[in-house]
Parts: structure tokens; sequence; C-alpha cells
């Protein structure tokens, strides 16, 4: 998983939904039997790695055999190499398997229950009694609610690829000695063929410029009767760091000098903590549903312009946005919406080719050519795609825009090019 898988032609995108539980509201029985099968998984599955890891085809033989006497079947795929759930196929580059060794693996499909239907998966969810029933082997299974809300989710995804067919798994994960957290995600594959390229006179084109400083931009634009249109623009910003941890330290000082501690403490921990990469699946799910609702039935074509992450010096966060490439890829795959990953110049012109000159203005960074063409730098690569699509420019600039007053051009002549 993490990548959209590729077989035969075919792409793979999935959608996750992710629950959390407390594991000491659980009925004991039912506990315990998690902490036991837990405990059998995490001592199989080391040894599956280092054997694999190592090299010891005897070790890898002990480690399945083992697994076929103490795991349902249902919990073995994280084990079968043929199996879409595998776990370790990149066992060579893995540097600590936490994740697959100490979290409780996926298991098999995830049945949506009909009515009296009788189910024989690893899991379930009861739409009825809206909860989610997990086996976990000799009978013993555990009984979680879902919200109806996350019902809901779960339908919309389902109907957003229909009439293709949705494949569910289920993944429960618990690090007994970090938190009491039991976290269990639904995940939701689809396989589609890989779109055909649509024709872009007759498509929503949407560009994303991704800037590991200022955020991200959009244009949604289309070509009419001899022009590109644009429809609108876009610009996601994450929160403001400074300002965040700037909060997180009044906390703390409130906190030490006694003023409600817990609360201030819990909140300075809130305030550090932000959920940069929620963040960037948030930003481009919005934009791919903004897409997908103003391309009425169009074939929607996308191309995400950002820069490689192992190029950009940065934050966390700064680099963490950047990850919207592998975002992007997904919802591509699950939307069946062409996307592509290709960086456009925001330095040349794209009337005369000249270079650009920057200038910053308060609210935004224009760019600015000899020839008179001038446009916000989040814009200007837009331009070049557009030409490479074989379109007609739109008309300049794209947003109303400013130059500043000290920079306009001596020249009055020099405007009307
Ligand atoms: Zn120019």
């Amino acid at each position: 998983m993490g990548r959209g898988r590729e077989k035969k032609g075919m792409l793979e995108g999935f959608r996750v939904l992710t629950l959390t539980y407390r594991v000491e509201d659980l009925p004991p029985e039912q506990r315990e039997r998690l902490v036991e099968l837990f405990k059998r998984y995490r001592a199989i599955a080391s040894l599956y790695f280092w054997a694999k890891r190592l090299g010891l085809r005897e070790g890898v033989e002990q480690a399945l055999e083992r697994a076929k006497e103490e795991l349902p079947s249902y919990w073995r795929k994280a084990l079968d190499d043929e199996s879409p759930l595998y776990l370790f196929s990149e066992v060579e580059e893995m540097a600590r398997p936490r994740k697959h060794v100490l979290k409780l693996p996926l298991t098999e499909a995830l049945q949506v229950k009909q009515r009296d239907e009788k189910c024989t998966t690893g899991a379930y969810i009861d739409r009825k009694e809206s909860k989610l029933v997990v086996r976990l082997g000799d009978g013993e299974r555990i009984e979680l609610p879902i919200p109806r809300r996350a019902l809901r989710w779960l339908r919309d995804k389902e109907r957003e690829v229909a009439p293709l067919k949705v494949s569910k798994t289920v993944r429960i994960q618990w690090r007994p000695e970090r938190a009491q957290a039991l976290k269990v995600q639904i995940i939701l594959r689809v396989q589609r063929p890989r779109p055909a390229q649509p024709d872009p006179r007759s498509s929503l084109l949407v560009y994303v410029d991704v800037n590991s400083s200022y955020g991200i931009a959009a244009i949604f634009a289309s070509y009419e009767e001899g022009y590109a249109k644009i429809h609108e623009t876009l610009k996601l910003r994450p929160p403001n760091q400074t300002r965040r941890l700037r909060e997180a330290a009044k906390r703390l000082r409130a906190a030490a000098y006694g003023s409600k501690p817990n609360v201030n403490y819990a909140l300075a921990r809130l305030s550090k903590k932000f959920d940069a990469s929620g963040w960037v699946k948030a930003a481009a799910a919005r934009i791919f549903k903004r897409a997908l609702r103003r391309a009425k039935g169009r074939s929607v074509w996308m191309n995400f312009d950002a820069p490689d992450s192992e190029t950009v010096k940065g934050s966390r966060l700064q680099r963490t946005l950047l990850s919207i490439k592998r975002v992007a890829e997904n919802l591509a795959n699950w939307y069946g919406v062409r996307a592509e990953f290709r960086c456009f110049p925001s330095r040349k012109c794209p009337l005369c080719g000249g270079r650009l000159k920057e200038l910053r203005t308060k609210r935004a960074r224009v760019m600015q050519c000899e020839c008179g063409f001038f446009e916000d730098r989040d814009y200007v690569p837009f331009y070049h795609w557009v030409k490479e699509l074989g379109l007609p420019l739109p008309e300049w600039p794209i947003r109303a825009l400013k130059l500043p007053a000290e920079a306009e051009p001596n020249d009055p002549e020099a405007r009307a090019g």
C-alpha cells in the first residue's frame, strides 16, 4: 500500500477510514483474546522479517508454519506473498519494520452484511447495528461501534466509483506499550484501467502548483470557443507555524505558573502538533472534489507541479507538503482522472520567452517581463502548460493584480505589449 499498485495496465486507488477506540472499553475476554493474537502475530512476523532479511529459508518456512498453526487464516494474508495484502515485499529497504511487525495487520475481505446473510470473512460491517465485527479466531471476535457518519462516508465512497466494485479490508493497529488506543482502519480499494488521454479542448484543465514555502495554488480552466477560460483559482495555505508555536509557549508558561496546568499542558500539546499530512490530504481531496464538480461529466486533466522532495530543503511541514504527489496520484487512480506530474517554468515569460523579474507586493509575488507581461508567480507555469497542450493562452493577469507602484515600467508603451 502507500502507492497505487499497477497490475497489467490497471491502476489501483484506495481510501482509508480511520477509527479509534479505547482498549479498556472492550469486554475483558475480547481484550484478552486480542492481546494474545497480537503477541502471537508479533513473534511470528519478526521471525519472518529477520529470516527473510538474512536470507534464511528455514526461518521463513518456520514462521509460515507457525502462522498456520497459531493465526486464523484471515490474519495470515500479511505473510502470504501471493496476497495483495502481503506486507513484506520491500523487506530489503525496510530499515525498521515496526509498522509491519508491531501492529496487527490487515485481515481479509471485509463484508457488508446484507440482512440476515451469514458472513464468512474475517470481518464484517453490520449496518443495521452500526458495528464492525472482527474475528480473532477460535470463535472469538471484537465488536466495535461505527458512527453513522462513518457508515455514510463509506457508502459515499462506494457511490463515487460505481459501477466499479470496491474491495474492502480492515487493519487493526495497536501498540500496547505506547497507548491504550486501538486504531482500526477500513481500507477501500478500486481498480480501473488507465484512463485514455483526453482531448484538452473538451476537458476541464486543472493546474496545481505546489510550493514548499507558500502552499498550494490551483487553477480550473477549460477551452471555450477560441480561448482558455479561467473558471476559478484557489489558494490553500497551511496554518501558520510560528503562530502555533507562540501559542503553545504561552500555554506552557501559564501551566508552569500553576494556572489550570492540565488544561494548559494539553492545549500546548495540541497547538504544537499539527497534522501536516492530514492537511495535505484534505487539500488534495478538496481540489479533486471541485474539479469533478466543475467538470460536469467532461474528462478532467490535471497537472501537479511539485518539486522533488529530495531536492527541497526546509521544515518537515514543507517537505510534507510535497507528499501531495503521492496523495494526488492515489486520488487520480481512485476517481479515474488523468493526472500528470510535470514541472513548468515560473521564471520564463510565456509570451516572449524572456526572463521574468520577481517583484514582491504585500499580497503576492508578481513576475514581470520586459515585454509587458506580468502575473502572479503561482500562475505563470499554468501558461506554459496551456501552451504545450496547444491551446490559446488566457488573458493575463488571471486575477486582478496590481504591480507595485514603484515597479511600474517607466515606458508607457511597454505596457501595451
Ligand atoms: Zn515577455
